[in-house]
């Protein structure tokens, strides 16, 4: 087992100035509580959590990451939670364990292979700080390197996400080592056969190989040093394994015929024009193949990396790689990201920290953003460059289907958006919605990682309120489409009911007048409608009054003679008869169906509430207003007799909150506005509003917007008002004030 001393003695070697004292606590707080914990190869578990420190330590990353390397598992495994966390080891560290165990939990939830890009998107988006990203990769990569007591299957699995998302991951943040070890493992897992078949077949070549490649060295060496271009270091290397292995896959190639399958490499001191030096001295012993030279020196690649390549023709009349770059470049290709680090701290001599990370961060977003790349335009990228955080994707939240899929939404987004991700459907029948387990309302804001369970059920509709709790184009236009196909089903309904009603004034039969198709259409076509069912919901609109409809259908001689407010002898007196009619308890009264009624809406002048007298309106374009009876305005309303219509409260089990303001006289002492709100709080009431003044008069004014199911809760909650002692008087505001 690697010694926490051994750690301690790493950090202090590459900082001087580090808080190893932090690095022992968190040794013996990870000892504790892993204590008695065994991996999967009966070793203690503790090795784990000190063999990533190791890792951190050699990345030459700072005490605060390598110490929580030593806790990483600990909320994850033990019963420690992160308030413990934060109570001994504070925010910073706190934050980067939390980051961490969110990222466990998303491997674990994610089952479907396809869905790779997007939890790569995810794991970056759950990241706020570059060291999370690492030290996570540092548990991967030890966990990768010690998977063989695990079972075959639990391996390729563990290797194939590591394929998916941590290799590129790696790869992007420039971190060459780590990348092509976690690349070589995950193959060796994934295809145990084939790796090993193309191991032994290169492993029979080896010495071949190595023989070419010393000659091939020392070649180099001695025109180097010739033609006096300083170099440190001429390596010689195999292509690894897993890259050989795609390679060889993708271009159907033999090992022969792979040209970088050896490759020689030239360290020069950090100049580049040393590299170039040594390139002309290559090309000047082999002849390159003309298409095979790249310069990525001039043209870093995007994660950074620089290097001259060329291939060249060999005196066997083989081709290899040669690979020429500084002592820098290459420190940069192979730890990427943890390299950038140590190179600022250095320029930047020995400045706190802060710094640095804010060069690094700088560096890490450059190299994520590609990865993490948008449909939506990046327009606000300048401002998240804020603080330590790294808030990759601050534009959208991954949530999981309980199978696992995986639901991809921008931020803000509720259940309702995802009830219509998976399929409109579902959105238009959804009820209700789990996250976690846990019953929640519709409008709660989901975050990463939220496993969401939408409920429904074939009675449940839309509601029009849902588009204010949605974030989707999606969710918003199957709301309103849903709306409107119902607004217009309503107003059909609604122009028949009232065409019906004014037919029977005229005793002409409706049953004959609904068959009469054909010249209800004609009628329809001369109002430039199509249909009858258009002319119907004209009607439901108020656009078009029953009545001319009806003048229409019977001809004028016909109408005048039928039309009962002729028989009458004054035209005033009979207007009013026909309302009256009209108003007068019919079996056919519409019934309101309650405030979410598209049709009906309620009258801001009066407010009424359920139980109340109400009387309704046919409004041009917002179908029936619903007045109190005892409303002023009714009045003036009634000069459009023909568009008064009989309402009632629609019998319902359903309980429709309604908002109402209540204005209370109180005597000016302390305590009035405590004493109300409980007042109201006992009858189990809600209240959404409640403020207090003082009048001229020495009085106080107090006023309050309480939930009301009807009229009979308001009357109650009036009188539990009343009963507060030292009120005087309680009024209702009738005008709703706009918001
Ligand atoms: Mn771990």
């Amino acid at each position: 087992m690697i010694r926490i001393e051994d750690i301690i003695e790493k950090v202090e070697q590459n900082r001087p100035q580090a808080d190893v004292e932090l690095i022992r606590r968190a040794y013996l707080f990870s000892a504790l509580h892993h204590r008695g914990q065994k991996r999967a190869s009966g070793e203690p578990y503790l090795v784990h959590p000190l063999a990533v420190a190791d890792i951190l330590a050699e990345m030459r990353l700072d005490e605060v990451s390598v110490s929580t390397g030593l806790l990483h598992d600990v909320v994850e495994d033990t019963l420690v939670d992160l308030d413990t966390i934060n109570d001994y080891f504070g925010e910073e560290i706190t934050r980067l364990v939390d980051g961490l165990t969110k990222i466990a939990h998303i491997s674990n939830l994610s089952k479907e292979k396809q869905q790779a890009e997007n939890v790569r998107k995810m794991v970056l988006a759950m990241i706020t700080d570059v060291r999370v990203v690492l030290i996570k990769l540092a548990d991967r990569l030890h966990n990768m390197r010690t998977m063989e007591f695990l079972k075959p299957e639990k391996r390729a699995r563990i290797s194939q996400e590591t394929l998916d998302i941590y290799a590129p991951i790696a790869h992007r943040l420039g971190m060459g080592k780590v990348r092509s070890e976690l690349e070589d493992l995950s193959f060796k897992n994934i295809h145990p056969e084939e790796y090993n078949k193309l191991s032994k077949e290169v492993e029979s070549r080896r010495p071949e190989l190595e023989k070419k490649l010393e000659k091939i060295r020392s070649t180099i060496i001695k025109n180097l040093e010739e033609n006096e271009v300083p170099f440190v270091e001429v390596q010689g290397r195999v292509k690894r394994l897993y890259s050989l292995w795609k390679k060889l896959k993708k271009r159907k190639l033999t090992i022969e015929q792979v040209y970088d399958l050896i490759a020689a490499r030239i360290i020069t001191p950090n100049q580049r024009r040393n590299c170039y030096l040594a390139l002309s001295v290559i090309h000047d012993i082999w002849t390159p193949v003309p298409e095979r030279f790249k310069d990525w020196i001039a043209i870093p690649r995007d994660n950074l990396y620089q290097s001259l390549h060329t291939s060249v023709i060999g005196d066997g009349g083989q081709a290899f790689e040669v690979q020429i770059r500084t002592e820098e470049m290459h420190y940069i290709a192979e730890e990427g990201v943890a390299a950038h680090w140590k190179y600022k701290e250095s320029n930047l001599g020995r400045q706190e920290d802060d710094e640095s990370l804010d060069e690094l961060r700088k560096t890490v977003e450059k190299l994520l953003l590609p990865l993490v790349e948008t449909t939506e335009s990046n327009e606000d990228s300048e401002d998240f460059i804020e603080s330590l955080k790294l808030d990759l994707y601050p534009k959208d939240v991954y949530t999981f289907t309980p199978m696992g899929k995986i639901i991809e939404l921008p931020k803000g987004a509720s259940p309702i958006d995802f009830a219509y991700a998976i399929h409109s459907e579902v959105g238009d029948t959804c009820k209700g919605a789990k996250i976690n387990g846990r019953i929640v309302p519709l409008r709660t804001k989901l975050q990463n990682g939220d496993v969401v369970e939408i409920m429904t059920s074939p009675n449940s509709t839309p509601s029009r309120d849902w588009l204010n709790h949605v974030a989707t184009s999606r969710a918003r236009t199957r709301i309103r489409s849903w709306i409107a196909k119902q607004q217009r089903k309503d107003s059909v309904e609604l122009g028949r009911k009232l065409l019906e009603k004014e037919a029977k004034k005229f005793n002409v039969s409706t049953k004959k007048l609904f068959k009469d198709e054909v010249e209800i259409k004609r009628i329809a076509n001369e109002y430039g409608l199509g249909r009858p069912e258009d002319l119907m919901a004209s009607i439901g609109y108020g656009k078009t009054l029953p009545r001319n409809v009806l003048a229409k259908y019977l001809g004028p001689d016909k109408f005048s003679k039928l039309d009962p407010d002729n028989k009458k002898d004054s035209r005033i007196e009979s207007g009013v008869k026909a309302v009256k009619k009209l108003i007068g308890l019919g079996d056919d009264a519409i019934l309101v169906k309650g405030v979410d009624n598209l049709l009906t809406t309620r009258a801001r002048c009066c407010n009424p509430i359920k139980g109340e007298e109400i009387v309704g309106y046919i409004s041009l374009g917002k179908g029936i207003v619903v007045h109190n009876k005892r409303c002023k305005n009714v009045k003036q309303l009634m000069v459009n007799k023909d568009r008064i219509i009989d309402v009632e409260w629609a019998t319902s089990d359903k309980k429709e909150i309604q908002s109402v303001q209540l204005f209370a006289k109180t005597e000016d002492r302390t305590g009035m506005l405590a004493g109300i709100t409980n007042a109201i709080s006992d009858i189990k009431t809600n209240i959404r509003d409640a403020r207090a003044r003082v009048s001229n008069e020495d009085e106080g004014l107090i006023e309050v917007t309480v939930e009301v199911f009807d009229k009979k809760h308001l009357d109650k909650v009036v009188k539990s008002i009343k009963n507060v002692s030292g009120v005087i008087d309680v009024e209702r505001i009738n005008n709703l004030k706009k918001k």
